[in-house]
């Protein structure tokens, strides 16, 4: 990028800090409290990992943050990360029943957080490594959320995994593609060391496919699971779009994650196309990165902007401006490098497309033009790796979303790869629901899968009635009835 960047260190480090406050001990305490322990509660029920967040934030109120922590983690591996990270807003968050009380939901977001933060900083032993090998191997394609989730569990039940993963360094979207406000590099790094301790060997800067093939790694494991995430954002398709100072926000964002953030360039105004959280991510970075003016193009309505409310919400506090109805018709040149977008209104057409309307066109200066318009789905990488895996016509390959499984026996899928892009949370859980499916497939054993939060639900009723607090035996016996170990602490 030959954009040079305009803030100083000091700077940067102040624009970058972290928005979500960390809650103090006591503070946890009381919001804990004010948790009702629902029966059934919806909150675990919208929980794409299953957490039991009744159990985890009873134990905080009493002041056990390891043992909740260790809840947490049982359930959702990377639950300090998606602590940082998660929409709860719209998950856990959105279904707590205090809403239709006109009360404000558990910040069960940032209880999490507290108790992960704690349980991680105090050295616990949090995560329970195998006692016994089963002599069978498991190479996992990609090192995101999805591998990992799926990695760690398979690791807990004694078999010799191997992540594969082109970067330089592990993780995926959580290590280059969450803006920093929310999460930094670093952190994810450390969340994935500490993975990595349950015995997982993390091979970064190979790429199957291209430094190993995919018949190799068919040969050499006894199963495969596949989660490498989207492909490259989409191209705009219009005039000018390779010009100097047109960046796909993708990679605008995993350039802001890997140098200095002194060291990332940026331009004075910035223009962002796109409606998504992608696009807010851009545009608030490089407000953050010292540019003057950001807007944000998008082509349907604000009503249909895709981003999230509160990621919005950012983005208007930072001074992001947004034009709604709008659509890239041009990249207008200057000295070989990009002076400005040309744009035009948008209407939908009599089919339903979005069309610029005839005449509309106005040219908006700019020095830098993200795109942020959605990512290829990685058909072409999955048949280059495995070229007998079927793909459906949405370009995703055919899969059992319940357990990953492709028409490839020893192939597992999950993630964005599979799903066509949804929330890391997700992306933890299918992980961890193939490698239960993996884990039949390669001993016969069948474990109850601890991602069906009505059986969790039933079994709390089983266990503890439906008034009262759960007790210790009831809760014991509700866990193993679902096929869980009885969480320690
Ligand atoms: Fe607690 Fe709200 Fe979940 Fe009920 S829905 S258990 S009040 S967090």
């Amino acid at each position: 990028m030959t954009l040079k960047p305009i803030l100083s260190e000091s700077e940067i480090t102040a624009n970058f800090a972290e928005i979500q406050r960390p809650m103090a001990a006591m503070e946890a305490r009381v919001e804990a409290n004010r948790c009702l322990n629902c029966f059934d509660a919806p909150c675990i029920q919208a929980c794409p990992t299953g957490i039991d967040v009744p159990a985890f934030i009873q134990r905080i109120a009493e002041g056990r943050d390891v043992a909740a922590a260790r809840l947490i983690l049982e359930a959702n591996i990377l639950g300090a990360s998606c602590a940082r990270v998660c929409p709860t807003a719209v998950l856990c968050e959105g279904s707590c029943v205090l809403q239709d009380r006109d009360e404000k939901p558990i910040e069960i977001g940032r209880l999490q957080r507290h108790a992960t933060d704690v349980a991680l900083a105090s050295g616990a032993r949090l995560m329970t490594r195998a006692t016994n090998t089963t002599g069978k191997r498991v190479a996992v394609v990609g090192s995101g959320p999805s591998g990992l989730g799926c990695a760690a569990d398979l690791a807990q039940r004694g078999h010799a995994v191997t992540i594969f993963e082109r970067a330089d360094r592990p993780g995926g979207l959580n290590t280059y593609g969450i803006a920093y406000y929310k999460m930094t590099p670093e952190e994810s790094l450390a969340e994935i060391a500490r993975v990595a301790e349950l015995g997982i060997e993390i091979r970064c800067g190979v790429e199957v496919g291209r430094d190993i093939a995919g018949a190799e790694v068919l040969r050499d494991f006894d199963a495969v699971f596949v989660g490498i995430g989207l492909g490259d954002g989409h191209r705009l398709g219009i005039e000018g779009e390779d010009l100097k100072g047109v960046v796909d926000a993708l990679a605008f964002i995993r350039e802001v994650h890997s140098r200095p953030l002194h060291e990332v360039g940026v331009g004075e105004r910035v223009v962002v196309v796109g409606g998504g959280n992608t696009a807010i991510d851009a545009a608030t970075q490089s407000v953050r990165l010292g540019a003057k003016e950001v807007t944000i193009a998008y082509r349907r309505s604000e009503r249909e902007m895709t981003a999230y409310e509160f990621e919005q919400e950012i983005a208007r506090a930072d001074g992001v401006r947004t034009l709604f109805g709008v659509m890239p018709f041009a990249v207008i040149e200057r000295e070989g490098r990009v002076a400005a977008v040309r744009l035009a209104e948008a209407r939908a057409g009599a089919s339903g497309r979005i069309e610029a309307v005839a005449g509309s066109h106005y040219d908006l200066p700019c020095d830098m033009l993200l795109k942020a318009v959605g990512q290829e789905r990685q058909s072409e990488m999955l048949a280059r790796i495995f070229p007998e895996l079927s793909h459906g016509a949405n370009g995703l390959p055919m899969h059992d979303s319940a357990t990953g499984a492709t028409n490839l026996a020893t192939v597992f899928v999950g993630g964005d790869c599979a799903n066509g892009g949804r929330e890391v949370v997700n992306a933890v859980g299918e992980g961890k629901r193939a490698a239960l499916a993996i884990h039949a497939f390669l001993t016969g054993e069948t474990v109850a899968t601890p991602l069906q939060p009505s059986r969790l639900g039933a079994a709390r009723a089983r266990g503890a009635g439906l008034e009262r607090p759960i007790r210790a035996h009831e809760a014991e016996a509700a866990w193993r009835s679902v096929g869980r170990s009885v969480p320690r602490g």
